[in-house]
């Protein structure tokens, strides 16, 4: 495209952008309060009782902010919704790579969203996801999700109690989490691995593999195996081990030979074994190795994991609640797992407001397993939440019990945490061709 008809085709769009705020604005048309709340046009959701939720008085949403925030090396994206009545609402959307992409898609969906009562969940979820039409990838899907947790921390505010109070309650008392770690040789991941151990006290942790791009297969093969040989005897018998393959591998048969190869360690699971596009595939893997397996970070919504879930593919189900669809979509698909005897345990590499949603997820959901985590004692963790929720020595975490998420942005922090272009780097075979990781 020429920078003319680039410039031309921007300019159609504000002009779109326009009518669509000029509609909301007069309460009308596809993107305004009558269209979607009811009103005189008798079209969307129309109030109970004068808009009241129980004892709560109405409420509508008047405006969305995001916050693109740098993390070192990585941004945070994050949805602060406000209303009339003085109570917001905050979420986190994945960071994608093109972040700027998620806040744009964040500040389209306002247009849809002001006006309408942000307590009912799952409408608004549905206005957007079929505003859409065509299913959405990452960054859509991101910032849905991140846009979703918001309404759920109003709600939760609104009704004075914690999310996962209006998710069914309590199924647990506290919150299991693993944290990720490695090392350059088999003895440096063994010391590091015992060292986060006795540091946190977590009874499980994550490794990933050597990259098998660069390198001779057989010695992937081997690397690997001498590094899961030596955090296992480095961290005992029971500690878990989850090892993350991160899709390295392109051919099913050769995720079954690592597989095999690493069964004698006892690992919790193996993560991502291959790419995630192909469940024919992880199911061929599943039939042929005697270990748990685990994936599903790269998967999205309801209509994704359903024939995933019923290929008994997978021990372990790991939707992130930052991209799959939000709070909703994860209690849909921990409830189609439960079904098949599958436990889930959410990727969580995101911010620590990711891990306070996915505490309320894990606090209410029967067959959730465990969550990975990152101690927020360091670097951008430490700073970017008022009171990140911090690992006791048990490697567990409380659950809050104040209302919505009870974790607040630290938005003073902000000010010296720019964002900046972040990509995820490529990894090349010894031929030069790319490889996915
Ligand atoms: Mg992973």
């Amino acid at each position: 495209m020429n920078r003319r008809s680039f410039l031309w085709g921007a300019s159609l769009a504000a002009m779109a952008r326009q009518a669509v705020a000029q509609e909301a604005k007069q309460g009308g048309g596809r993107g305004g309060r009558r269209g979607m709340m009811g009103g005189d046009s008798g079209r969307g959701l129309q109030p109970l009782d004068g808009g009241k939720i129980g004892n709560a008085g109405a409420m509508k949403i008047t405006d969305i902010k995001t916050f693109l925030v740098g993390a070192g090396g990585r941004n945070w994206v994050y949805v602060k919704i406000l209303t009339d009545q003085g109570i917001h609402g905050i979420g986190e959307a994945y960071s994608a790579g093109p972040d700027e992409a998620t806040v744009k898609v964040i500040e389209d969906f306002k247009l849809w969203l002001v006006g309408n009562d942000p307590r009912n969940v799952q409408y608004l979820f549905d206005v957007m996801y079929n505003t859409t039409r065509f299913p959405g990838g990452l960054i859509v899907n991101s910032a849905i999700s991140g846009i979703e947790h918001a309404l759920w921390d109003i709600a939760g505010k609104s009704a004075g109690v914690p999310v996962w109070a209006l998710l069914g309650g309590r199924t647990r008392n506290k919150i299991r989490t693993y944290q990720s770690t490695g090392g350059a040789t088999p003895q440096q991941a063994g010391e590091n691995a015992k060292a986060m151990i006795e540091k946190y006290g977590y009874t499980a942790l994550k490794m990933g593999i050597q990259a098998p791009g660069a390198m001779p297969y057989n010695q992937t093969i081997r690397d690997t195996v001498a590094h899961v040989k030596a955090v296992r005897e480095a961290v005992g018998p029971d500690i878990d081990i989850g090892v993350d393959v991160h899709a390295k591998f392109f051919e099913a048969q050769r995720a079954i030979r690592l597989g095999n190869a690493i069964a004698e360690f006892n690992p919790m699971w193996m993560e991502e074994s291959i790419r995630t596009e192909n469940f024919a595939a992880m199911k061929k893997v599943s039939d042929h190795v005697n270990i748990p397996l685990a994936s599903g970070e790269c998967n999205y919504m309801i209509h994704e994991f359903r024939p995933l879930l019923e290929l008994q593919a997978l021990d372990f189900v790991q939707p992130d609640i930052c991209c799959c669809g939000g709070m909703l979509t994860m209690k849909k698909i921990a409830a189609m797992a439960e079904a098949q005897y599958i436990m889930v345990a959410p990727h969580n590499p995101m911010s620590p407001l990711a891990t306070a949603v996915n505490v309320h997820f894990a606090a209410s959901t029967p067959n959730f397993y465990i969550l990975e985590y990152s101690a927020p004692d360091s670097g951008a963790r430490k700073d970017v939440l008022k009171e990140p929720i911090m690992v006791k020595k048990d490697g567990y975490v409380d659950i809050p019990n104040k209302p919505g998420w009870g974790v607040e942005l630290n938005e003073e922090a902000f000010k010296s945490m720019p964002p900046a272009p972040w990509k995820r780097g490529t990894s090349f075979r010894s031929d030069g061709s790319p490889y996915f990781q």
